[in-house]
């Protein structure tokens, strides 16, 4: 079993990929627009874990304040 996400190069910065989670379908579209221009590519998520910063914590409050 392995987890995907989507990871932005420039950036070092990912979103985990839920593929069954409508929600998680909506984070993937604003990382993607987020990060349009960037080098975004999919991959396994031991391949960034560690090295790269978790989009979803750095925006949770940020996100929350945008959604209400
Ligand atoms: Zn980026």
């Amino acid at each position: 079993m392995s987890v995907r996400c989507r990871a932005c190069i420039k950036c070092r910065s990912y979103v985990v990929i839920h593929p069954s989670n409508p929600v998680n379908q909506v984070e993937i579209k604003r990382f993607e627009k987020k990060h349009l221009g960037h080098t975004v590519v999919t991959v396994d998520i031991n391949e960034v874990k560690g090295s790269y910063n978790s989009e979803k914590n750095n925006e949770q409050n940020k996100t929350a304040q945008q959604i209400e």
